[in-house]
């Protein structure tokens, strides 16, 4: 048998998404299972929305959760360069090479005529998407148009007739008409490559085995098994893992739960626990079995055990992992140097005494003044984030929603980024900005009606938290109805949001 190797291959455009380690950790269990190697790639084709942070914050996520890469960005490996943006010159040369084998071509279609495109799909009931009609341009047309300076893309040359056939490891035999299959971009007008060609040019370079990724990828392989195809090149296995799901049933959402990895992390759940909890999604040891370590399970994983549909990801079972792990691996006598790493170390107090110095009476009053630092979930009443005379469990929710979007644009969920949301609350809501925005933001984030100021401990609990205390505030508040999400963006997006309260 071929080596086993797998990747996980996270695009840094975002916080470390508990998806992300999902993958990573079923990656991992592969790899280590077949006594292969697990590579970390980033895939940073998407040049305005990559930024390194994030790419260092996947990183750290994954390292958290223990699960250490054999080869990546970082430790190098025989196969890099294992950032994609690194390598953008060898998906140029593959492109360039399918484009003469007649397997790809060149496309001058402009965004205003798949605009038309698209109008004309939607009133005929056609399928969305391009209409090939640069599939079979003569030598002159293309000759032509070059000469124009028109910039064109490059395009697959999609099968127009027949059906994709594959074996999914986990999902089984799938297909899909060719006819339900646009005639991919390969790559871009200003030369990048899409997603499809760097992923599909780094698994064959890299001698991936195994493509282990979650189902929302699966309307692409189609595309990826052409590729390979076109290429002359054996495709990897696919192996499709179930989607994590929130407790709704729903695709799980960081506008509705906590999704950043940090946000575990700086809660205070164990790495252990948490990554138990995620091997617990879609997949079951024999007999039930539910605490094991993860070398247990790598010793005796198998991709049969894979569920096929989506993975539940309740926090009340992740919960109750963390305490059972809690109780079997930290002895009594070690428990307060955990607690202390965790929240109550130096670095962290030495931050939090400046604001506390001239606010309390006795030692006493410390934790009185400073507990919502150290708790996950703040005892919310109807009274506390109601502020003012008019304001209502609704205005109070649009509001707060309107915030993290605030702070969300602003990429600042520090100091001034609050600072700055705060006053463009009062300013588009038309509400008081002491009386009511503050006394709200305040109630939000420390459950009470004074002590510490509110920026600074904004800073210092971070962004996972702060936006986790806006969500269940505005859960607690009764939520919004997705009519009045829509019609609250659009008012945003004018500047002004009277109209709704
Ligand atoms: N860059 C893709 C992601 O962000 C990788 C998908 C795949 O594994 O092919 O998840």
């Amino acid at each position: 048998m071929k080596r086993v190797r797998t990747r996980i291959a996270p695009s840094p455009t975002g916080d470390p998404h508990v998806g992300t380690a999902y993958m990573a950790l079923f990656n991992y269990l592969f790899a280590r299972h077949y006594d292969g190697d697990f590579l970390l790639r980033i895939e940073d084709t998407d040049q305005t929305r990559s930024r390194p942070e994030y790419e260092k914050n996947i990183f750290e996520a994954i390292q958290w959760c223990g699960l250490q890469w054999d080869e990546g960005p970082d430790c190098g490996g025989k196969y890099g360069p294992y950032r994609q943006s690194e390598r953008t010159e060898i998906y140029r040369k593959h492109c360039y090479d399918l484009l003469a084998s007649g397997k790809a071509y060149k496309c001058f279609v402009t965004g205003k005529e798949l605009a038309e495109m698209r109008e004309i799909a939607t009133k005929t009931g056609q399928r969305q998407g391009y209409d090939r009609r640069h599939r079979n341009l003569t030598e002159e047309e293309i000759k032509k148009r070059e000469e124009e300076g028109q910039p064109f893309v490059i395009r697959l040359k999609v099968p127009l007739t027949g059906e994709c056939v594959y074996e999914d490891a986990i999902k089984g035999r799938m297909s899909t008409p060719w006819a339900d299959v646009d005639d991919q971009v390969l790559l871009k007008s200003d030369g990048f490559p899409t997603y499809h060609l760097a992923n599909v040019v780094d698994d064959h370079l890299m001698e991936i085995s195994h493509v282990i990724r979650g189902d929302e990828w699966l309307s692409s392989t189609p595309k990826h098994i052409m590729l390979y195809e076109a290429f002359g090149w054996e495709a990897p296995t696919f192996l499709h893992m179930p989607l994590l799901l929130g407790i709704d049933g729903k695709k799980l959402s960081k506008r509705k739960n906590p999704t950043s990895i940090f946000y575990y992390r700086d809660s205070g759940y164990l790495p252990e626990a948490f990554t138990n909890f995620l091997s617990l999604m879609g997949y079951s040891m024999e007999e039930d079995k539910e605490i094991y370590p993860l070398e247990e399970i790598v010793k005796c994983f198998s991709e049969k055990r894979v569920g096929v549909s989506g993975a539940i990801f309740d926090i009340r079972k992740l919960d109750w992992l963390n305490q059972q792990y809690m109780i079997n691996t930290i002895p009594e006598n070690e428990l307060w140097n955990r607690i202390q790493e965790w929240g109550f170390n130096d670095a962290f107090m030495q931050r939090l005494m400046p604001l506390v110095h001239t606010r309390i009476k006795t030692f006493a009053e410390f934790m009185e003044l400073c507990q919502f630092f150290f708790i996950n979930h703040i005892p919310y009443t109807e009274e506390l984030l109601t502020p003012g005379s008019k304001t209502t469990n609704e205005i109070s929710a649009m509001i707060l929603q309107t915030m993290i979007w605030s702070m969300e644009k602003q990429e600042n969920w520090g100091r001034s980024g609050i600072e700055q949301g705060s006053r463009e609350m009062a300013e588009i809501f038309g509400l008081n900005h002491k009386k009511v925005i503050m006394r709200l933001l305040y109630a939000t984030i420390t459950g009470k009606h004074t002590g510490p100021p509110l920026f600074d401990s904004v800073d210092l609990l971070g962004k996972d938290r702060t936006r986790a205390r806006f969500l269940q505030a505005i859960e607690f508040l009764g939520g919004l109805s997705k009519k009045k999400l829509s019609s609250l963006e659009k008012a945003w997006a004018s500047g002004d949001c009277k109209e709704l309260i």
